[in-house]
Parts: C-alpha cells; sequence; structure tokens
C-alpha cells in the first residue's frame, strides 16, 4: 500500500525506514524492505507495523545498502503474514518487487509461469508478476525495463511497482497505473527518491516528476529519469515539479 524506494550515496535504510512511517496513515497489515550492498540482496519482512521491521532488520544486522525498496502492505491476496510481505524476489533470486494493487489475471499467469517450471512460495499475485518479469526478460533476452513493460502489457489490473535486479543495481524501473507513483530527483542527479507521495522525500529534494497512468520511467544513478508509456513505448517528456512544502 506505500511504497519508498532510494538509489544513491546515502544509506538507503534509514530513508526507507522514515519514508514507510511517513505512509503508515494509507494503512498496512506488513512491512519489508530490499536493500543490495554491493555484495548481496537482503529481504526483510515481516506481518505487523513499521517498527517491528526496524526490530527484524537490526536483529538480523541487514541495513547497509546504498540501494533499496520498502513498502507497506495491505494484504489483497494471501492473508497477512511474513511470506506473503512484499518485497518479492524472483525464482533466480535475481529481481525484486514492491507492488501496490491488485493484478487480476494473476491465477492465470502463475499457471503458465508453474508448467514453465517457476515456483512460487507466497499467495499473492506480486510475485507472480516479479517471476513473468523474469520470464519474459528470459525468454526474450532484453533489458529489465523492456522486460517490465512487455509483461505489464499482459497483466489485467492496477499497480504502482519498482524492481531492480541485484546485477545491476545502478537502475530501478516504475511504473503505474491507478496507483500513485512520485520520483524525487536529488541534486546533480546523483540520488533519487521513489515514493507514493513526496513526504518521504521532502527534506532531501523539492524536485519531483509524478508519473500519470500507464506510465513507467526507468531511474539510473548519476543518468537520470526516462519516462515512456508502457503501451505504445512511446516516450514521454519528464515534467520536474518544484515542491511547496
Ligand atoms: N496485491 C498485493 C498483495 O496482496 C499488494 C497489496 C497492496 O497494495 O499492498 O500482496
Amino acid at each position: 500500500c506505500g511504497i519508498v524506494g532510494y538509489i544513491g550515496y546515502r544509506d538507503a535504510y534509514p530513508i526507507i525506514i522514515e519514508g514507510l512511517k511517513r505512509l503508515e496513515y494509507r494503512g498496512y497489515d506488513s512491512a519489508g524492505v530490499a536493500l543490495y550492498d554491493g555484495n548481496d540482496l537482503k529481504v526483510t519482512k515481516t506481518k505487523g507495523k513499521v517498527a517491528d521491521l526496524v526490530d527484524k532488520c537490526e536483529r538480523e544486522i541487514s541495513t547497509s545498502g546504498n540501494v533499496g525498496i520498502g513498502h507497506t502492505r495491505w494484504a489483497t491476496h494471501g492473508v497477512p503474514n511474513d511470506v506473503n510481505s512484499h518485497p518479492h524476489v524472483s525464482n533466480s533470486g535475481d529481481l525484486v518487487i514492491i507492488h501496490n494493487g491488485i493484478i487480476e489475471n494473476y491465477d492465470a499467469l502463475k499457471q503458465e509461469l508453474i508448467s514453465r517450471g517457476y515456483t512460487f512460495k507466497s499467495d499473492t499475485d506480486t510475485e507472480v508478476l516479479i517471476n513473468l518479469i523474469e520470464d519474459v526478460k528470459k525468454q526474450e533476452n532484453v533489458k529489465l525495463g523492456k522486460a517490465v513493460q512487455i509483461a505489464l502489457n499482459q497483466v489485467i489490473g492496477a499497480y504502482a511497482i519498482a524492481v531492480f535486479d541485484k546485477n545491476k543495481p545502478e537502475e530501478i524501473v516504475v511504473a503505474r497505473l491507478g496507483s500513485p507513483l512520485t520520483i524525487g530527483i536529488g541534486e546533480n542527479e546523483d540520488e533519487f527518491f521513489i515514493a507514493s507521495d513526496a513526504s518521504p522525500f521532502i527534506e532531501y529534494t523539492k524536485n519531483a516528476v509524478y508519473l500519470e497512468d500507464e506510465e513507467m520511467a526507468i531511474v539510473r544513478f548519476h543518468k537520470g529519469i526516462k519516462v515512456r508509456k508502457i503501451k505504445d513505448d512511446s516516450m514521454v517528456d519528464t515534467y520536474v515539479q518544484k515542491l511547496q512544502i
């Protein structure tokens, strides 16, 4: 239900945790975070509050990394428990996703993936989407952004998503249909913030791009943002808003 992401030169963990707390008003039943620390992708998630997530992360000492995504879940598919919490990781262990919304045709997509050898740990629609993205990426031999785009064109539903590949941690791919998503742009494009609304990054930057429905963006450390239409792949001019708060 709440999405926060960070890519840049600071520690991602405190920004993500504080951001998730600011999004608590949206309501949720579980929380989780995925961090890439230069070697490993570490995913920590739990049923309960953001405070429970903090306890778990600090117990497991999984708080380092300059790239990460965090989520507060409001369960729609699968009961609220640790396994169904986001982030979800693909079968290869490379791709990780957070998702708000519902993939309505997840069951048909899941059966198709199972017939191709994919396995699932959770009961969520979201874990289907990340494995669909992985399958497209392998089958079509395309980059992550393209794989996300092709996969989303097979999906019926609503979403705000953030995805990254631990083998390419300088880039986060985001997309939106029916659920809000905004990108904060740091000075010199040396850091980017992703969130359901601007509250998680307001003290770091006043420059934000609000994605419209049916748009996706590739957010690249030091390189900037490219926004495209999910359906027809046309480029969208990025309109950077100055936040007033
Ligand atoms: N449909 C997803 C799930 O049940 C995402 C729910 C949400 O928006 O938090 O896990």
